[in-house]
């Protein structure tokens, strides 16, 4: 039945091969894609306003009576068809205006449709001038035949996102088709029996009403229903995906030797926190079972992840495997490789770098050293998934920064065969930092375990933050270097790959190298520098060669230099709070050392003026967390969304939070009655879940 939404959106009227061919660039192929094609917002285009009332510079619907029309020439660059229009209490000329290039077309179109004496309703800005009213016309309609059938004006009248050559106009015109014609074959998947669990608004009629609401307060419910059905095929695929990854086994004998594990505590210095211990259980009681670890390690920036994720490595290598640790970018691979050979030096462990610039040859020997078993623990970027790596022993993978990889791409590195011709599952580890709320994290780890570090090392001080000027901060800087500290000096970048910012802080760094700090040494690193580079400066600061270290965001995550207590952030005013409190976590790193942060840049509009009060207010990254939601909105939630981390096209995994909760136990329901989904009655269901998460997760290809 459902076979009709799969037709090409061809078969609509007024979709040729040019407009399905524009059509395709939004992601739009098919009816049901059409369909699933959501308004971003909706105008009330209802009221009509009288000509006499209208006011310079609104917005509105006027409806009347076309008195003439006339084609005027502004300049040879721009013409413009007039419609002068008549509501009874006064008279408003509707402007069209056109680029000469197609004019004519367009001209001869509107006045063979635009004749006088047919009734329009026009939407747009209103000028007025001498007296003068018109109305930069954005859309119009004229009225023919039945007057309740209006599409766009006389409603509430959604508007999509459009296009080049696919204007919302045009839009609005095929999905009202797809919508009459085709909503009704949008199957209800919520099988017989658990009708009570749902809203019991017909999938049908709230497709209608998303799409072309009666009225406002329909639009949310309407959206409810379908986020609904769409949560509930996301929690059934966590729920088969986190079954089928727990019915695995390893083949591997992994104990507790501690023939590298004792040194290393001997080595680190410092004794793990209460978290951390409780944790390192956890992930040990894993990695000795049959069953393989799929766990999300939580814990805020500094609060001792990596010697976490260091002794299971180490767990791994005493037993004779071989671990790998992935981080998001070169240089925070290239950070875990230093720290982790500073720890693990005199232990005889053998690791090796492996990023998208390694150099070939490099390359080959690193890819002949892992089949062989030379290397013990192999430290890199996606390359290592990407490239046709091999380990002959893998028993355990890292993944540090979860949230920047997104939940899709981890799945890729479970696919049989994808690090290792064993049949053996490797046991897998995340970390990230990014704090989320318990619910949000059960969403989107829903099929992984969760381990929390939820304290820091004691001693720790809470980094003094404060909002600056320049001359304050450079004073202050001075001060504290010759009290012996460091100092970074960070300008964030929106995108690391931006040329033109990137040279405006690569200027400015020179600048207060020279100008500013001229008796200091003032180092700089940027994510366009060379692997080596960066390296040197990273080792170099480390080293105190530098007491400056000039950055770009590349340091936001991951470098880990306790001497420097002093963070200016540049332009903190653009960025978002969870930027900024891993920024900040560079700083506080030392126990009973003051560090401090100082925040440089106007705010000009009120949500950084909150993001900005939240950071000098707060270091606690789950205070932190909530602020963001709070202050962004559901959406933008540290960029969980944009980075296609779930494929969600209605659902909110803030606002939704109940629905969530709801289809979470549905979908645990369902499959424990019928865990194969084989019944009838859950065919619908079963369609859509392959449909939509075939190949993604560990779900089959087919049923
Ligand atoms: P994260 O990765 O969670 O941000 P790190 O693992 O980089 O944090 O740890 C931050 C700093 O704290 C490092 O310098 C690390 O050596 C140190 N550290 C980790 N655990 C402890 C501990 N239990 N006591 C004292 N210092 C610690
Ligand atoms: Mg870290």
């Amino acid at each position: 039945m459902s076979g009709h939404l799969s037709g090409s959106v061809q078969y609509l009227k007024g979709v040729g091969p040019a407009r399905a061919n524009g059509l395709s660039k939004l992601g739009i192929l098919t009816i049901r894609d059409l369909l699933y094609y959501f308004p971003k917002r909706y105008e009330d285009r209802r009221l009509y306003k009288k000509i006499l009332e209208l006011k310079d510079g609104e917005i509105a619907t006027v409806s009347g009576k076309i008195e003439l029309t006339d084609v005027v020439a502004m300049h040879p660059k721009l013409a413009v068809f007039k419609a002068a229009v008549s509501d009874g209490s006064g008279i408003i000329f509707a402007m069209f205006y056109k680029r000469p290039s197609y004019r004519y077309d367009v001209f001869n179109k509107l006045k063979t449709v635009l004749v006088p004496g047919t009734r329009i309703i026009l939407h747009g800005r209103v000028e007025i001038f001498h007296n003068t009213r018109q109305i930069r016309t954005e859309e119009y309609e004229v009225l023919a035949g039945d007057e309740t059938d209006r599409l766009h004006t006389g409603r509430i009248v959604p508007v999509y996102p459009g296009t080049e050559g696919v204007p919302c106009r045009f839009l609005r015109s095929i999905i009202k088709q797809a919508v009459e014609r085709f909503s009704k074959y949008v199957p209800e998947i919520v099988p017989p029996g658990y009708e009570k669990t749902v809203d019991e608004t017909p999938v049908k009629y709230a497709m209608e009403q998303i799409h072309f609401p009666d009225e406002f307060d329909k639009i949310e419910r309407a959206r409810k229903r379908l986020a609904f059905d769409e949560f509930l095929i996301l929690e059934l695929a966590m729920l088969l995906s986190k079954r089928q990854h727990s019915e695995k086994r390893k083949n591997r004998d992994i104990r507790i030797l501690k023939n590298l594990l004792t040194p290393f505590r001997q080595k680190m210095g410092f004794d793990f926190t209460r978290p951390q211990k409780k944790v390192i259980n956890e992930i040990f009681m894993d990695m000795t079972s049959a069953k393989p670890m799929n766990r999300l390690l939580m814990g805020d920036v500094g609060s001792g992840k990596t010697v976490v994720a260091l002794s299971a490595v180490l767990l791994a290598i005493e037993n004779g495997y071989q671990a790998a640790m992935m981080a998001p970018t070169e240089i925070l691979a290239e950070q875990h490789y230093y720290t982790t050979k500073n720890f693990l030096n005199d232990l005889s462990v053998r690791t090796a770098l492996l990023t998208g610039s390694t150099p070939r040859s490099k390359k080959r020997d690193i890819v002949r050293s892992l089949a062989e078993g030379s290397i013990d623990l192999l430290i890199g970027t996606h390359a290592i998934i990407e490239s046709r790596v091999r380990f002959g022993k893998l028993a355990l993978v890292v993944i540090d920064e979860q949230h920047k990889f997104g939940v899709m791409q981890r799945h890729k590195l479970h696919r049989k065969g994808a690090l290792t011709e064993e049949a053996s599952p490797p046991d897998v580890l995340i970390m990230t930092a990014t704090p989320i709320p318990r619910t949000l994290a059960l969403t989107i780890y829903g099929d992984l375990d969760v381990s929390v570090i939820d304290e820091l090392p004691s001693g720790r001080l809470p980094v003094t933050t404060m909002h600056a000027d320049e001359p304050f901060a450079w004073d202050f800087i001075a001060k504290k270097i010759r009290e012996g500290r460091q100092a970074y000096i960070v300008f964030p970048l929106v995108e690391e790959s931006d040329k033109i910012e990137l040279k405006a802080a690569v200027q400015e760094a020179r600048r207060l190298s020279m100008d500013v700090f001229p008796e200091f040494r003032v180092g700089l690193l940027h994510g366009q520098m060379k692997g080596a580079d960066k390296e040197k400066a990273m080792l170099d600061f480390r080293d105190r060669k530098y007491d400056i270290l000039i950055a770009t965001t590349v340091i936001e995550i991951g470098i880990d230099i306790p001497d420097a207590t002093v963070i200016v952030i540049e332009h903190a005013d653009r960025f978002g709070l969870s930027t900024l409190h891993q920024l900040r976590g560079r700083v506080g790193r030392k126990s009973g050392v003051e560090s401090y942060c100082l925040l440089l840049g106007e705010p000009k509009t009120d949500e950084a003026k909150k993001r900005m009060n939240t950071l000098i207010s707060t270091t606690d990254g789950f205070v932190i967390a909530e602020k963001d939601l709070e202050i962004r909105g559901p959406g933008e939630f540290f960029g969980v969304q944009q980075h296609g981390a779930l494929p969600l096209k209605i659902g909110d995994i803030f606002r939704d939070i109940g629905i969530i909760n709801r289809t979470r136990k549905l979908a645990g329901e369902i499959l424990s009655n019928d865990p194969a989904l084989a019944g009838r009655k859950h065919l619908n269901m079963k369609e859509e879940l392959i449909r939509n998460y075939a190949g993604r997760f560990f779900l089959p290809q087919t049923g």
